[in-house]
């Protein structure tokens, strides 16, 4: 059995939204007049009582779109350092917007509205660059899949509205936190200029990324996703998919959820695991006693059974749970845990 649990980006789509994908009706998106891909972007904005939406090849371009949106070259954005706009979008802040982050020491990937408040450099000290834009990500995922406390995330927009800041969610994986919290989408929506969500991790999809915003933003948000070569033709087959995502594979990332706590109880008891980071989503980051066992060995022990798990570096590994990770696939890895040294 081949198991592998590196990230939930690694599922195929299922028969149903094969199925979905295989019967949309497309059209030609560059002139907008793919309907798939219209009624998606429709449902999406409604989702998030937002006025609309664009649809992307990724949530890099969707993020790095909302980056230009908001800035001129030479300013700066304010993220956490675990930030993925910062880390693994190439980046692509300084190649595409030319702007600088300025990076927070926060917790798990978060951080206070008081941090943020800190890291604004004042409008009129004109040496250092003007702070223009805060990015957030929700969840978190170099963070271990940890969700924001939403007051919090409140008390930021006052930040933001006191200083003309910008404010971008991150929320490629937003769905696991609207699950995991019960929260309310529009509540969201009400709160950011933009959000990107990813269609492609836990919702199971082959490809897709939305950009959320007003419509000014959105119209705006077209041009410069043609200037990165994101425009795309018949892209209503993979906005079908997102669609049926939607209706059929969001409620159950609960059991992704379910099946993470669980390997991080069985991951907790093994004498070797030195520490488990809280468990909140889909996410599992542990360290190894490295005396005992080294992060290699441990790698290389699991392969041979057919498991596939990543290093994050730093000692810490990863685990994502996911659609085509199943219960018979959970029970086979937990009791092979225990019995791995
Ligand atoms: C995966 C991810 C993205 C987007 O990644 P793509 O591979 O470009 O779709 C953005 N932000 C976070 C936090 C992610 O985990």
């Amino acid at each position: 059995m081949e198991i592998n649990l590196i990230s939930d980006t690694v599922t195929r789509p299922t028969p149903g939204m094969l199925d979905a994908m295989m019967s949309a009706k497309v059209g030609d998106d560059v002139f907008k007049n793919d309907p798939s891909v219209n009624a998606l972007e429709e449902k999406v904005a409604n989702f998030f009582g937002m006025e609309a939406s664009l649809f992307f090849p990724s949530g890099s371009m969707a993020n790095q779109t909302a980056i230009k949106l908001h800035t001129q070259p030479g300013e700066q954005l304010i993220c956490d350092k675990y930030a993925h706009v910062f880390n693994y979008e190439g980046g692509g802040a300084s190649f595409n917007s030319g702007v600088s982050c300025k990076l927070v020491d926060g917790h798990r990937g978060m951080m206070t509205a008081e941090q943020v408040a800190e890291s604004i450099n004042p409008p009129d000290f004109y040496h250092s660059p003007l702070t223009s834009l805060v990015c957030i990500e929700n969840t978190t995922n170099k963070g271990g899949g940890a969700c924001w406390d939403f007051e919090e995330l409140k008390n930021i927009r006052e930040v933001c509205d006191q200083n003309g800041l910008k404010y971008h969610l991150d929320g490629a994986r937003l769905w696991n936190a609207l699950v995991a919290k019960g929260e309310n989408p529009k509540d969201y929506g009400n709160l950011f200029d933009t959000i990107s969500v990813c269609f492609s991790k836990g919702m199971g999809c082959p490809v897709g990324s939305v950009l959320v915003g007003s419509k000014k933003m959105m119209d705006k948000a077209l041009r410069i996703r043609k200037i990165l070569g994101g425009g795309m033709r018949q892209s209503g087959f993979l906005a079908a998919a997102a669609s049926y995502a939607m209706d059929h594979h969001l409620e159950r990332l609960q059991e992704d959820h379910q099946k993470a706590k669980e390997i991080g109880e069985v991951l907790q008891n093994l004498d070797f695991v030195k520490k488990v980071e809280p468990i909140e989503t889909n996410i599992i980051i542990f360290e190894l006693n490295e005396s005992l066992v080294d992060s290699d060995s441990f790698l290389g022990k699991l392969t041979e059974n057919g498991i596939s798990i990543i290093g994050m570096g730093q000692g810490k590994l990863r685990i994502v749970t996911h659609l085509d990770y199943t219960q018979e696939m959970h029970g086979h890895f937990l009791s092979i845990l225990p019995k791995i040294f």
